[in-house]
C-alpha cells in the first residue's frame, strides 16, 4: 500500500511517515520545506520505503506510481507563520487542496485533509462538536487560515459529493511534542524554550483563554486509525485532548517543570485569539474506538526533554 503525504517534512507529517512506515505502507512525502524541516525527515533518508519530493503542491501535481492514501498535511500551522505568510497558507489550502484532491481521483485514493479547530474561529459552542459551524471572523488576520481550511473543507465534500472519492476530515486540535520548532511561535514550544532560557514567558492578555494539548503520538494514532477504517467516507472528525487548561496555568505549570527562574510577563493579546477551545470527541471514540491516552504532565515531560537536547 502507498500513501502519499503533503508537508511530510512538517511536525505532524514526519510523525505520520514513520507510522505508516513502520505499519508496512511505502510513503511518497512531499514538502517545500516553507515552515517544515529537512532535520525531520532526515532520518528517513535511504529508506526503501520513503520517497521524498521537493515540491509546492500548490503546482500540479504529477505522481507515476499508484496511491491508495493521499493525506493533505501540508500548511504553516502556526499562527505565526500563517500570519508571515498570508498568501501561502490560502494558496496551499485552496490550489494544493484543488491539486490533491485532483490526484486521489485519478489514482482511485482514499483523500484524508488536515483541517483544524480554527474551523470553529472563536466558538459560541462548548465543547466544540463536529455539527457547530463556527464563528469565524472572513477578513481578520487568522481568516487566512480559518477560512482557507473552510474552504478545503468545502472543496473535499464537493469531490465526494460528484466524484464519490472516499474522503474523510479531520478537524484536529491544539497539538505539540518532539519536532516543533523551538522558534514556531506556538505556546508551548514559546513556554518551553522560554523557560529553559530564563526568559520572560511571554503570556498574551489575562491568560484566562483556554486550549486543549494534545500529544504527538496520541494525534498520530488517530490520524492512522481515521485514514486506514474502512467505512469512514465522507466523515468529518475532531480529534484532540479534551483536558482543557488556561493559558496561564500552562505558564505556571511550565516553569515549575522545568525548574525554571523565568518570570511571567502578560502582553497583548493578539487579535481574533479564540477564547476557549475545547474537542468533544465523542465521534471519534465511537468511530475510530481512539482517545488520547497522554496526559499534559506526560507530554510536557517528553517535550521539555527533547527542547533541552536541542538548545543545550
Ligand atoms: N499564547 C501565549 N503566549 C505565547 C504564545 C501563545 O499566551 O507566547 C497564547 C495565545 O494567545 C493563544 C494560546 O496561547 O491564546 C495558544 O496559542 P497558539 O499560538 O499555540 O495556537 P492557537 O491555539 O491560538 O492556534
Amino acid at each position: 500500500m502507498k500513501v502519499l503525504i503533503t508537508g511530510v517534512a512538517g511536525f505532524i507529517g514526519s510523525h505520520l511517515a514513520d507510522r505508516f512506515i513502520e505499519e508496512g505502507f511505502y510513503v511518497i512525502g512531499l514538502d517545500n520545506f516553507l515552515t517544515g524541516s529537512p532535520d525531520n525527515i532526515a532520518h528517513l533518508f535511504g529508506n526503501k520505503n520513503f520517497r521524498f519530493i521537493h515540491y509546492n503542491v500548490v503546482n500540479f501535481i504529477y505522481i507515476a506510481d499508484d496511491v491508495d492514501i493521499v493525506l493533505h498535511f501540508a500548511c504553516p500551522a502556526s499562527p505565526v507563520d500563517y500570519i508571515k505568510y498570508p498568501i501561502q497558507t490560502m494558496k496551499v489550502n485552496s490550489l494544493g487542496t484543488l491539486n490533491t484532491l485532483g490526484l486521489a481521483k485519478v489514482k482511485k485514493a482514499r483523500y484524508v485533509f488536515a483541517s483544524t479547530s480554527e474551523v470553529y474561529g472563536d466558538p459560541q459552542i462548548h465543547p466544540q462538536k463536529e455539527d457547530y459551524w463556527g464563528n469565524v471572523n472572513p477578513i481578520g488576520i487568522r481568516s487566512v487560515y480559518d477560512e482557507a481550511k473552510r474552504f478545503s473543507e468545502s472543496m473535499t465534500m464537493a469531490y465526494h459529493r460528484e466524484h464519490d472519492i472516499d474522503t474523510r476530515i479531520l478537524r484536529i486540535f491544539n497539538t505539540y511534542g518532539e519536532r516543533m520548532r523551538l522558534n514556531d511561535g506556538r505556546v508551548i514550544p514559546n513556554f518551553v524554550y522560554q523557560a529553559l532560557k530564563g526568559e520572560d514567558i511571554t503570556v498574551y492578555g489575562d491568560g484566562n483563554q483556554t486550549r486543549s494539548f494534545c500529544y504527538i503520538s496520541d494525534l498520530v494514532e488517530g490520524i492512522f486509525r481515521a485514514s486506514v477504517m474502512e467505512g469512514l467516507d465522507g466523515e468529518v472528525i475532531n480529534l484532540g485532548n479534551p483536558e482543557e487548561i488556561k493559558i496561564l496555568d500552562l505558564a505556571k505549570k511550565i516553569v515549575d517543570k522545568t525548574g525554571s527562574k523565568a518570570n511571567i510577563k502578560f502582553c497583548e493579546k493578539p487579535e481574533d485569539d479564540p477564547v476557549r477551545r475545547c474537542p468533544d470527541i465523542s465521534k471519534a471514540k465511537e468511530l475510530l474506538n481512539w482517545e488520547p491516552k497522554i496526559s499534559l504532565d506526560k507530554g510536557l515531560e517528553n517535550t521539555i526533554h527533547y527542547f533541552k537536547q536541542k538548545i543545550f
